[in-house]
This record gives structure tokens, C-alpha cells and sequence, in this order.
């Protein structure tokens, strides 16, 4: 059993260590995150959002937080994980305000994906009209 285990530990490191995402990004699973977004995902966007998506602590590329996709399904944008830079998010309430504006670009889709358009800005505003910041802020 534990020979198993190892192997398969083994295995996963060498495939997830010859993919250049995860050789130049180095990141793990933040379970208090990963928490948070289905509690703000219930919350503030009717569970819509994917239930199975990851919250990451890691640099981020070099940004506070990002959103990374997978791509663009029959028209539907698809995030593959959120993450957030603890550097640059000190303190709780600054990851909940970073998640809460990564969790509208997933929202929002592909098409303004790069940007903070129209519909990105409409779902901040809605999340500060349902009280989402009010004890962030
Ligand atoms: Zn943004």
C-alpha cells in the first residue's frame, strides 16, 4: 500500500514537473480559499459558478491574484483555478477582496477576460450592493 502510494506520488511530480506551467509557477491548493469561493460562490452568485474550481496560493505571475482558463467550450469560457499572491494580500481581508474580483472575471467569461469591462465592473457593483466587502473594507 504505501509502495503504491509513493509511486504514485512519484509519478505525479515527474508528469507535473515536466509541464511548464507548474515549472515556473510554483503554487499549492489553499484549502481556507478553495472554502471560501464556495461560500461566496452560494452566496453572492447562486452556486453558477464551477463548483469544483481550485483557489491557489502562489505568486501569480508576478500579480496580486489571477484567474487562469482552460479555454473557450462551445462558446462557454471555463476557469480552471483561481490564485492569490500572499505577498501582495497581506492580511485576510485583502485575499477575500481579490477573490471576490477574481470570482467576477470568472463570472463574466472569456470575452473580457483580459480586462475589467462593462460586465466586470457591474458585478463588483453588485457584490458591494449585496454587502460582499462590507466587512472588508
Ligand atoms: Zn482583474
Amino acid at each position: 500500500m504505501r509502495k503504491k502510494f509513493l509511486a504514485v506520488v512519484l509519478a505525479v511530480t515527474i508528469v507535473l514537473g515536466g509541464y511548464p506551467l507548474f515549472a515556473q509557477n510554483e503554487h499549492k491548493v489553499s484549502i481556507a480559499l478553495t472554502h471560501q469561493y464556495q461560500v461566496y460562490n452560494d452566496g453572492y452568485f447562486d452556486g453558477k459558478l464551477p463548483k469544483t474550481l481550485l483557489v491557489y496560493v502562489g505568486s501569480a505571475r508576478g500579480n496580486a491574484a489571477i484567474t487562469v482558463n482552460i479555454g473557450n467550450f462551445n462558446g462557454l469560457f471555463e476557469a480552471e483555478y483561481i490564485e492569490i499572491n500572499p505577498a501582495e494580500n497581506p492580511i485576510r481581508q485583502e485575499e477575500y477582496i481579490s477573490l471576490l474580483h477574481e470570482m467576477c472575471h470568472v463570472s463574466v467569461g472569456l470575452t473580457e477576460f483580459e480586462e475589467h469591462g462593462p460586465k466586470w465592473h457591474q458585478c463588483m457593483r453588485t457584490l458591494a450592493a449585496e454587502g460582499a466587502f462590507d466587512d472588508l473594507w
